[in-house]
């Protein structure tokens, strides 16, 4: 009996240690070997251009490298970086952007910048060249993304709008556990102006039950079977989530659109718990 206490003791004494040793391997691990971001919120550091990719006539991709090939971005998700240029006049102009690309992706991180002819940074984008570098700052931005947070997020964007959704969204339907639901209205002027749809499209294919995407365009071509004109209280309401307290809808598009959206969601019934602009 003795021999069975002893015995009981000294395996309670090693499992206590085995544990022990596991959350001291799993802390270490977990502050030393975490990776660690690349930015400095309050100081720009410089990214240097390693791929561009003409997407259209004004959109391009950019692809900037991370200081190794293991390296991270750290830019929580929803939230986007400043970028810090010259206009056609040189002078110095800060702007805020989004990447397409999330922590998993390594090494690298991508921007999806379409560029306005008469644009500031816009002139900028457009005259950088592979091996060229891009002064960053950030991470920045207010919204704060919790998986399973809200049982549906309904989204409007407008133009490059689109890139926080698409963060969100991959980061959602990449993570097997996020049940969120995805009612995506996405609002341009014509055809080619849609960005990411290649993306959309397929997440609209491989996710058909978590995430939807609705088009809309003021100048359709012919044949077109998405919306047509502005984005209207009927599209959102046929579009995204009716108000309730466990969905919130998500807004980002040029200054006249967001207000535009911001009062149909109001009439709706959304309340400002309910909407968040990005
Ligand atoms: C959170 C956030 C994330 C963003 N992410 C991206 C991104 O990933 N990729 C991207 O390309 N942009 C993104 N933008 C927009 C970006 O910050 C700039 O506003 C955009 O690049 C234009 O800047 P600019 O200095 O070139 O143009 P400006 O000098 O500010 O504007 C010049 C002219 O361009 C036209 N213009 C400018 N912006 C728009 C617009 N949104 N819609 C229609 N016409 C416009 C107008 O005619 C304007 O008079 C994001 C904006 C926000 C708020």
């Amino acid at each position: 009996m003795e021999f069975l206490h002893t015995h009981r003791a000294e395996m309670i004494s090693m499992a206590v240690a085995l544990v022990a040793i596991m959350g001291g391997t799993a802390y270490y691990y977990y502050v030393t070997k975490k990776p660690k971001g690349c930015l400095d919120p309050e100081n720009f550091k410089e990214f240097k251009l390693v791929q561009r990719t003409q997407l259209s006539h004004n959109v391009a991709k950019f692809r900037f490298s991370l200081p190794t090939a293991t390296s991270v971005l750290g830019l929580p998700i929803g939230q986007h970086i400043s970028c810090r240029g010259k206009d056609s006049l040189d002078d110095e102009v800060v702007k805020p952007y989004t990447p397409t690309t999330l922590d998993t992706d390594v090494g690298y991180f991508d921007l999806v910048i379409k560029m306005y002819p008469q644009g500031r940074m816009s002139h900028h984008f457009r005259e950088m060249h592979v091996g060229d570098y891009l002064d960053v700052k950030g991470p920045k931005g207010r919204f704060k993304y919790q998986p399973n947070e809200v049982r549906a997020f309904g989204m409007i964007a407008g133009g490059t709008g689109i890139t926080p959704m698409f963060q969100v969204t991959r980061a959602i339907l990449e993570n097997p556990q996020d049940k969120t639901n995805i009612h995506l209205i996405y609002a341009n002027v014509t055809y080619d102006d849609i960005l990411l749809k290649e993306e959309l499209d397929e997440f609209a294919l491989k996710f058909s039950s978590q995430f939807r995407v609705y088009y809309v365009l003021n100048q359709p071509p012919e044949g077109w079977d998405g919306g047509v004109g502005f984005v209207s209280k009927e599209i959102i309401q046929a579009h995204c989530p009716a108000p309730a307290p466990d969905i919130k809808v998500l807004r980002c598009g040029p200054p006249p659109m967001n207000k535009a959206m911001a009062t149909h969601l109001e009439a709706l019934g959304y309340s400002s718990q309910m909407q968040f602009q990005f």
